[in-house]
């Protein structure tokens, strides 16, 4: 970090700020300008509060160098990390998300029944996706709404992958569910309303399953990664990041989706970015044009509600696209995969 001082600050303001520099366990380069002097703090400060620098009298402010993030930053690993989605079951030989690949996942907001399960994983397949999404347990504004099957939805799951080979990716909403997902699922989503559930983001972090992250809906860019980085200090790499949407005064839409966070995300980090324009937009009609838009702009692959009767659908039913209208999207995001060198 850079500290700078404020115009005629004076030396033992200064000195108190190298002083405290010193007990940080860093070094410091003093440079004196015409008009102001500038402290440069040399040495890893990534874990240091700079805070305390923020509010020392003759401070002007502090200017971070390095990202508060680090397992989950570029400047660590500068290449681009390709994340199995299946590692444990499918041994060097699963499906993955990140490289070249464009990798959809698809499938209804919640497992339903098994016949609802079964069917459209036969249909997701077919049309190209990788992955077969479905949530077991649901997280719900309204404490009346349909909770999800629990573990007998994470069964139709298992059974949906034995037919088909497609990945599962589910929510796990607190700790205690972490086990049941782990034996059930093979990608363990943590949801928008978790982004910042750091106990559970440790216990995911403990697996070594794929954890896919959702960008929390008022979640800054740093917040998001610093998340990540929770998983990933424990061990755990890997990660892959979804932006879905956040919070605006918008209401023509459920949520924003900026996508503009596709190409930042790879400027800072080097985890694969999914995105979902399915809870980014909460309009059917909307989805194909927002697929496309975020394959154009980078993103390494896409998570789409797909329900064989959206009208009917126990959740999320307005977003989702029906096996159809799906089949026509990765069609024509196709083509846009390839404009921009990647496949599908
Ligand atoms: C979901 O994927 O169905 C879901 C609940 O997503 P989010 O956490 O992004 O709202
Ligand atoms: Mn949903």
């Amino acid at each position: 970090m850079i500290v700078v001082m404020k115009n005629g600050s004076t030396q033992q303001q200064i000195d108190h700020v190298v002083k405290l520099v010193r007990e940080m366990n860093l070094k410091e380069h003093v440079i004196v300008g015409e008009e102001r002097t500038v402290v440069a703090v040399i040495g890893n400060d990534r874990f240091k509060d700079r805070s305390v620098l923020e509010t020392c009298d003759g401070v002007d402010k502090v200017v971070p160098i390095l990202a508060a993030y680090k397992m989950a930053s570029r400047e660590v690993k500068k290449e681009r990390s390709v994340i199995p989605l299946m590692a444990q079951r499918m041994n060097g030989n699963s499906p993955t998300i990140g490289g070249r690949k464009v990798g959809v996942i698809a499938g209804p907001c919640s497992v339903e029944s098994r016949a609802q399960i079964t069917e459209i994983a036969h249909m997701m397949k077919e049309a190209g996706a990788i992955g077969l999404r479905g949530g077991a347990f649901k997280p719900r504004t309204n404490p009346y709404s349909f909770q999800g099957l629990a573990v007998e939805g994470l069964k139709y799951l298992a059974e949906a992958r034995d037919r088909t080979g497609l990945a599962i990716v589910t929510e796990v909403m607190s700790i205690d569910q972490v086990e049941a997902c782990c034996e059930y699922a093979d990608v363990l989503q943590i949801g928008a309303r978790n982004m910042q559930n750091f106990n559970l983001l440790n216990k995911v972090g403990e697996t070594r399953k794929a954890v896919m992250l959702k960008r929390g809906m008022s979640a800054t860019l740093e917040e998001f990664l610093l998340a990540a980085e929770y998983i990933m200090a424990r061990g755990n790499q890997n990660v892959i990041l979804c932006e879905r949407g956040i919070r605006t005064f918008e209401d023509y839409v459920r949520n924003t989706l900026p996508l503009a966070i596709v190409p930042e995300l790879h400027r800072v980090s080097h985890l694969p970015v999914v995105v979902d324009p399915s809870h980014g937009t909460g309009k059917s009609y909307l989805v194909e044009s927002m697929c496309k838009a975020a394959v154009a702009c980078g993103a390494d692959g896409l998570l789409v509600e797909v329900h064989a009767d959206p009208e009917h659908a126990l959740t999320d039913g307005a977003q989702s696209l029906t096996p159809q209208q799906f089949a026509e999207m990765m069609s024509s995001v196709k083509r846009v995969a390839q404009a921009v060198d990647r496949e599908i």
